[in-house]
C-alpha cells in the first residue's frame, strides 16, 4: 500500500501535507505522533471515508478510490476507535458481519462464510463466548470482537486505529500478542496507530512518526526512536536508553509549558 502526495484539508485548514508512505506487506507498521497530526484522519481516508484533495493511496498499484467497495473490503480490514455495541447482538453474529463483502443479495451464510466465522472467533479466543449478547463482555473482549469480525472478512491487510485505548494494561498486552500472532501465523499486514511508544518498539517492525500531517520518520524502531525525533514528535523531552538490546522511552514528570 502506498500513499502518494497526499492532501488533505478539512475546509481550508490542511490536516495532511504532501504525505508520501508505503507500508511494506507482511510487516507491522505503527503510526505515531501527537494528538491532532493527523493519523486518524489517515486512517479514514484508506477506509475510504474521506476523499483526499490531491495525491492517491495506491493498492496493488491502484488508485483505493477506484477500487469497488466490496473489492476493497476482501483486501484490507479496518477496526476504527471507538465502536459501539447495541441492542442484544451475541459475539458470532457480529462477527459475522465481516462477511458482508462476501453476500449476495438475500443469501445467507453458506459453509465458507461458517469456517471464516469460526476461525476468526478461534484466532481471538472467543470461541466460548460466542452465544454471549456482546454488551455483556469486557472491553478487552469487545475489542477481541472487533478485531475477530476484521479477520472474518479474510484480508491480507489489517488496520487497527489504536486497538489498546481504554484497555488496562493486561488487556493492552494481550491485545497486542494477539495483533503479533496473526502477523507471524495468519500471514496477515498490520498497520495500526498507537500512542504508547514502548509498545510501539516492542511490536512493531516499523515505526513511522507524522508531524503536523507529514511523515518525520519512518524505519526500524532501533533506529528511529531517538530522543530528537521523540522531541520534535511529542513536544517534550524524554529520555531513550537502551534495555534488552532495544531502545525504551522513559518519562516521568514533564517540565512542559502548559
Ligand atoms: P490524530 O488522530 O492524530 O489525533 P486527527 O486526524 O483526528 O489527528 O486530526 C487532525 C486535525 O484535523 C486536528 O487538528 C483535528 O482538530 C482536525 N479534525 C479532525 N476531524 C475533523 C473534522 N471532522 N472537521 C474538522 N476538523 C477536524
Amino acid at each position: 500500500m502506498e500513499i502518494k502526495n497526499l492532501t488533505f484539508a478539512y475546509g481550508r485548514r490542511p490536516v495532511l501535507k504532501e504525505l508520501n508512505l508505503k507500508f511494506t506487506p507482511g510487516k507491522i507498521t505503527s503510526l505515531l505522533g501527537s494528538n491532532g497530526s493527523g493519523k486518524t484522519t489517515l486512517f479514514q481516508i484508506l477506509s475510504k471515508g474521506l476523499k483526499p484533495k490531491r495525491g492517491a493511496v495506491f493498492y496493488d498499484k491502484k488508485n483505493i478510490h477506484s477500487i469497488k467497495p466490496k473489492e476493497y473490503a476482501k483486501q484490507v480490514a479496518i477496526v476504527h476507535q471507538q465502536n459501539r455495541v447495541t441492542g442484544d447482538m451475541t459475539v458470532r453474529q457480529l462477527v459475522s458481519f465481516g462477511r458482508t463483502p462476501y453476500m449476495k443479495m438475500m443469501s445467507r451464510y453458506d459453509n465458507r462464510d461458517n469456517e471464516a466465522i469460526d476461525n476468526a472467533l478461534e484466532a481471538m479466543s472467543l470461541k466460548e463466548l460466542s452465544s454471549t449478547p456482546a454488551v455483556n463482555l469486557s472491553g478487552g473482549q469487545r475489542q477481541r470482537v472487533w478485531i475477530a469480525m476484521a479477520l472474518a472478512q479474510e484480508t491480507p491487510w489489517l488496520l487497527l486505529d489504536e486497538p489498546t485505548t481504554y484497555l488496562d494494561i493486561r488487556y493492552q498486552y494481550d491485545i497486542l500478542e494477539l495483533i503479533k500472532k496473526l502477523n507471524d501465523q495468519y500471514d496477515k499486514t498490520v498497520v495500526m496507530i498507537l500512542h504508547d511508544v514502548n509498545q510501539a518498539i516492542d511490536y512493531s517492525d516499523e515505526i513511522v512518526g507524522l508531524y503536523q500531517g507529514k511523515v518525520l520518520f519512518q524505519g526500524e524502531p532501533e533506529k528511529v526512536v531517538t530522543k530528537e525525533h521523540m522531541h520534535t514528535l511529542f513536544g517534550v523531552d524524554l529520555e531513550v536508553e537502551r534495555y534488552e538490546d532495544r531502545p525504551i522511552v522513559l518519562h516521568r514528570r514533564c517540565l512542559c509549558e502548559v
